[in-house]
């Protein structure tokens, strides 16, 4: 396990699969489809490696910086 890995969705189809699978209940659903909270989410990729429409990605610690200072 690697807590310090990141996750992002785009493209999500609401599927359910990963939200189902997270095993730390770190997954929810908003308008744009599933949302992955970092602050629970453990890093196994079961997510990622799961979803059938490839929507989540795993992003480098510089790009998530990016996107914390984007969301400011
Ligand atoms: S597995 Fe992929 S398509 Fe399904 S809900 Fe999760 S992110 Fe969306
Ligand atoms: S990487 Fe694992 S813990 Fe994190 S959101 Fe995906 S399934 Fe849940």
């Amino acid at each position: 396990m690697n807590p310090q890995r990141h996750f992002v969705v785009r493209g999500c189809t609401g599927c359910d699969t990963c939200r189902s699978l997270c095993p730390a209940e770190a997954i929810t659903y908003d308008l744009e489809g599933a949302h992955i909270h970092q602050e629970k989410c453990i890093g196994c990729g079961t997510c990622m490696e799961n979803c059938a429409s490839e929507a989540i990605r795993e992003i480098s610690e510089e790009e998530y910086q990016k996107l914390l200072a984007q969301a400011k």
